[in-house]
């Protein structure tokens, strides 16, 4: 269920595996992503037992219709209010909350799930950072975001993607990100251009005095995670991110 997870005080981390749901064949079994192909039924059920294993109610795990785009939604107690399982979510690649027992999900297969937290404040948030967010600086608009909210010092967790070494682009596309993203320019294993996603955004969040954590591990490389550089058909893994009370 969990390929990786930390509790520290009130705030819960978590990154998903592909074990431990009921989705079949390619989405085996543990699929989030309800934009794959995989059977609906399947995937509400999964997103049910990541709730229940977050301790947190069906109606109170948040996702994203994700659409690599910049856009983040501030989620209220009024978006919540709503009990409806089928209710849809904000088209957004980046959420944020002040409110309590609400898992903040974002859904990846090789980009970069990256969950933060304020200490001492009650602001939570996740983005979707692949390529495109990296581009157009998204975590600049999540970090500004929970600055208005009242974050102090801020602490990120980038959870599994695909690594640059696995990682081939156009030159073009290379030299594009990294004029934003210097560190983000690499070379692949093959030695073909190459961007390495988790050190651009590390950068980034340097840069934006955010305190990163990286977790080492590749999707494409990780047999337990999905990978859509791999597989191509493939199901969506999750990081989420919950604030408790008790
Ligand atoms: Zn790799």
């Amino acid at each position: 269920m969990f390929a990786w997870q930390d509790v520290a005080g009130p705030i819960h981390r978590v990154v998903t595996d592909r074990h431990g749901g009921t989705s079949a064949s390619s989405f085996s079994s543990l699929n989030l992503g309800d934009h794959v192909g995989d059977d609906p039924t399947s995937v509400r059920a999964n997103r049910e037992l990541v709730a229940e294993r977050l301790g947190v109610a069906a109606e109170r795990i948040a996702f994203m219709r994700q659409v690599h785009g910049s856009r983040l939604v501030h989620l209220s107690a009024a978006d919540l209010r709503d009990e409806d399982p089928d209710r849809s979510y904000p088209q957004a690649d980046a959420l944020v909350t002040r409110e309590p027992e609400v898992a903040l999900v974002v859904m990846v297969a090789d980009c970069i799930p990256v969950l933060l937290h304020a200490p001492g404040t009650d602001v939570i948030a996740v983005a979707h950072v692949g390529r495109p967010g990296l581009a157009a600086c998204l975590l600049d608009t999540v970090v500004a975001a929970m600055r208005d909210l009242g974050a102090g010092p801020i602490e990120a967790v980038l959870g599994p993607s695909i690594c640059g070494p696995c990682y081939e682009v156009p030159d073009g596309m290379r030299r594009d990100v990294a004029a934003v993203a210097p560190e983000a320019f690499t070379t692949t294993s093959h030695g073909t251009p190459g961007l390495d996603l988790p050190a651009g955004a590390l950068g980034q969040l340097t840069r934006l005095g955010v305190r990163a954590e990286r977790l080492d591990a590749c999707t494409r490389e990780r047999a337990d995670l999905f990978s859509y550089r791999r597989d191509g058909v493939t199901g969506r893994f999750g990081g989420a991110i919950v604030r408790h009370t008790t």
